[in-house]
């Protein structure tokens, strides 16, 4: 169903966003350089709303002395309690004004803003979250058979300065998920934003200004390519943490091998969701099309290869299909709009690429397939929620990712071969089991070589709990205990005790 464009809240930045952008660096705005900009543009109307600055290895080098400074200097002296105390104040402040944030992220990434406003309750968990564990933060003294009476300390430190490299499909959610747990390690950031999505956190930096970090402990430098290769390459950064795609992360993981630095990769995905025939559909049905179609496909661990039991199969499309149909496709500012736009005209392109070739392809269409251009949606990036029939495991609709809101579903008649068919993908982010044979769902989840796993649900994330990818889907984890030991490397200490 598509919306009207009516009922709409008027595109407006709040007050204390800017038209003109610059870098956030050592607590202060910062000209670019270049003196160069680009336009932020809404994709669900073509239009032009803000300029932001076009950032050069130049200004990297400004954030990051700054980062360093702050790193060596003021940071340095705050201890674990004061770290948290901050990082809490931060998800307070954040938290009091997310509905300007979720709104700014609407505008400049087109995420609808009822799933927009929802992000924030997991981003100040998250937050919250990561403060807690700056506290408890310690090493360990283990035995040792040295012939010398000595002992060992095993002592934590945070790794430094850390460079965040992030997409544009959750522009807050990813500084938040990102910087919570460096930060609570002790380390200092320079932010990346994805061009597509600079503006919240840029507003992010100014928070943590107003939360009580020193200046120089968040640093953002927005523009293209070229500022992220200039972190990447940047000798006196210590870490990478990069969200986006395989194709950008091996290039980012080349350029930090000559000095050597640490890196964790979230990549993408092109995650199997398999329905064995016992499946509850009543559930499995919206849950597979919101895992595919919500954000309009635009997440990285997205349900995009559906692989349906035979005797199930064609009830199944029958009723995506019509679950599908049902969902509103519109103008993200309006608040029932279910499924948004692409987020920019160049990956629009790309996702109808998709479209022509499927059919070329040999698949046949039971939804979509087409771009939405009719009334206001010709000025904007809308694409049809899609469903191809007739796939197969080795055309590219099944194998690549396309980052749009194209599901892809196949029937298979046994446990063996949809393992292996589900296996068979240079990706390993994510996947789904539904059954309601317990046995058979754990004997799924243990031969899937994905990271995460849902069994009988979709798509849900806590900071709490590892996130990441097998194979080209990434290295390292996010969440968990795993996220903070990231941001922290290890010291042993011998003392001598005899002398
Ligand atoms: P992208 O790889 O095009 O860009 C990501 C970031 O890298 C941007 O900030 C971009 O400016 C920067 N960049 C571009 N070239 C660079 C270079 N040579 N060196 C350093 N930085 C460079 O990704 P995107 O289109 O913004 O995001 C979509 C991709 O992200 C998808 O593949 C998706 O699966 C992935 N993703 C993964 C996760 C995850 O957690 N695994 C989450 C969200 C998105």
């Amino acid at each position: 169903m598509n919306a009207p464009a009516t009922n709409l809240v008027p595109a407006v930045l709040p007050p204390q966003y800017r038209q003109r952008n610059v870098h956030f660096i050592n607590g202060q705005a910062v000209e670019p350089a270049s003196g160069e900009w680009f336009d932020a543009i809404n994709p669900s109307t073509g239009q032009a709303f803000a300029q932001i600055a076009e950032g050069s290895a130049a200004d990297v080098d400004r954030a990051v002395a700054a980062a360093r400074a702050a790193f060596e200097g003021p940071w340095s002296k705050f201890t674990p309690a004061q770290r948290q105390r901050v990082l809490l104040k931060l998800a307070d402040l954040l938290e009091a004004e997310f509905a300007d944030i979720a709104l700014v992220d609407t505008m400049e990434m087109g995420r609808p803003i009822t799933p927009s406003r929802m992000v924030g309750d997991i981003i100040v968990r998250a937050l919250r979250h990561h403060a807690g564990l700056a506290t408890t933060i310690h090493g360990y003294t283990p035995g040792n058979s040295s012939p010398v009476d000595l002992t060992a300390l095993v002592m934590r430190e945070p790794v430094g300065v850390v460079g965040v490299i992030m997409p544009w499909n959750g522009p807050i959610f990813c500084a938040a998920w990102k910087c919570g747990p460096a930060l609570a390690a002790g380390c200092t950031v320079v932010i990346k934003p994805s061009e597509h999505g600079s503006l919240t956190p840029l507003r992010f930096a100014e928070l943590c200004m107003e939360a009580g970090f020193p200046a120089g402990v968040v640093n953002v430098v927005t523009g293209h390519g070229e500022v992220g290769a200039a972190i990447s390459a940047h000798p006196d950064i210590d870490k990478i943490t990069f969200t986006g795609s395989s194709a950008t992360g091996q290039k980012i993981i080349a350029a930090a091998a000559p000095t050597v630095k640490k890196v964790t990769m979230e990549l993408g995905g092109k995650s199997p969701n398999i329905i064995f025939a016992d499946a509850n559909l009543d559930v499995a049905v919206p849950t597979a099309a919101s895992a595919i179609f919500n954000n309009s496909g635009q997440v990285c661990s997205a349900g995009s290869r559906i692989y349906v039991e035979r005797p199930i199969h064609d009830e199944f499309v029958a009723r995506m299909r019509e679950f599908a149909q049902g969902m509103v496709v519109g103008h993200s500012l309006d608040p029932a709009t279910q499924i948004g736009p692409i987020v920019s005209a160049r990956q629009f392109e790309r996702v109808c690429s998709y479209l022509d070739l499927g059919p070329r392809e040999g698949a046949s269409v039971h939804l979509g397939g087409a771009p939405l251009t009719e009334g206001y949606m010709a000025d904007g990036y809308y694409v049809a929620p899609t469903i191809f029939g007739q796939v197969q495991d080795g055309m590219r609709i099944a194998k690549e990712e396309i980052f749009g809101p194209v599901a892809c579903v196949m029937p298979f008649d046994s446990f063996d071969e949809v393992i292996a068919r589900a296996n068979d993908t240079r990706f390993g982010l994510a996947g789904a089991v539904w059954t309601q044979d317990i046995g058979k769902a754990m004997r799924a989840v243990k031969a899937i070589k994905a990271g995460t796993l849902w069994v009988n649900h979709y798509h849900t994330m806590d900071p709490a709990v590892p996130f990441g990818g097998y194979k080209l889907s990434g290295v390292g984890r996010e969440g968990g205990f795993e996220h903070i030991e990231s941001y922290l490397q290890t010291k042993s200490v011998w003392i001598r005790n005899d002398i």
